[in-house]
């Protein structure tokens, strides 16, 4: 590792719990989080032309397009910008190429491991179409536990709701093109040895102590 800040990104299908553990992580390491696909929610929320177009691809459950994620993510990566020292990638990248566009970004500081969160398909399923989250603070929950539809935030007293993204078949959806655009960068970071596996099944305590485990050991 080539500061005392580690450079992290966290794979995973969508509802392997990965955003919950990625801020968590960032937490841990005192490092920044950074999620693309908050990026784009507040962008939509704020309305920007951008971010209402980035909404369309997220509500049909696609992919937004490799140019614009690589634009915002290279904004925050300039010299003394918020991604010059460690982090925590959440859901970036997503595509081959867009792992190569990290490479040419951060070429003089590179990744230093890569964890791919491994929960089966079965379960994150029934995790996303389940899933309910504050439209404040991001809080999530599942239907499971709450039978009503829509709710009050125990945290903020903000909206609890479904993503538009959530949908059955927004989510089928997503989770094929996770077999399709984002298992070939396990292989592309394996290859360069950065690639960690970590069983994502299980209390989330005890997968961020798994999580730490595998960085005390692979961040030296
Ligand atoms: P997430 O919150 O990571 O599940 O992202 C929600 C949605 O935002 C995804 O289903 C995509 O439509 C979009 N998105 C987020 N990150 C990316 C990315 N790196 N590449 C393409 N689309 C993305």
């Amino acid at each position: 590792m080539g500061s005392s800040e580690p450079r992290l990104v966290l794979l995973g299908r969508q509802g392997a719990g990965k955003g919950t553990q990625s801020i968590r992580l960032a937490e841990h390491y005192g490092v920044i989080h950074v999620s693309t696909g908050d990026m784009f929610r507040t962008q939509a929320t704020q309305g920007t032309a951008f971010g209402l177009e980035a909404k369309r691809y997220m509500d049909a459950g696609d992919l937004v397009p490799d140019e614009i994620v690589v634009g915002v993510i290279e904004e925050s990566m300039v010299p003394g910008g918020p991604l010059g020292g460690g982090f925590v990638l959440d859901g970036f990248p997503r595509t081959l190429q867009q792992a190569r566009e990290l490479d040419r970004v951060i070429a003089g500081d590179p990744i230093d491991l890569v964890i791919d969160l491994d929960v089966p398909r079965e379960i994150v399923f029934d995790r996303i179409a389940g899933r309910r989250v504050c439209e404040e603070c991001q809080r999530v929950y599942h239907v499971n536990l709450r039978p009503e539809n829509d709710w009050v935030c125990d945290t903020c007293g903000g909206a609890v709701r479904q993503r538009d993204d959530d949908t059955e078949d927004a989510v089928e959806r997503r989770l094929e093109l996770y077999e399709r655009e984002t298992v070939p960068i396990v292989d592309y970071y394996r290859a360069r040895g950065l690639l960690t596996v970590v069983d994502g099944v299980g209390p989330g305590d005890e997968v961020f102590e798994r999580l730490v485990k595998v960085c005390v050991e692979q961040l030296t």
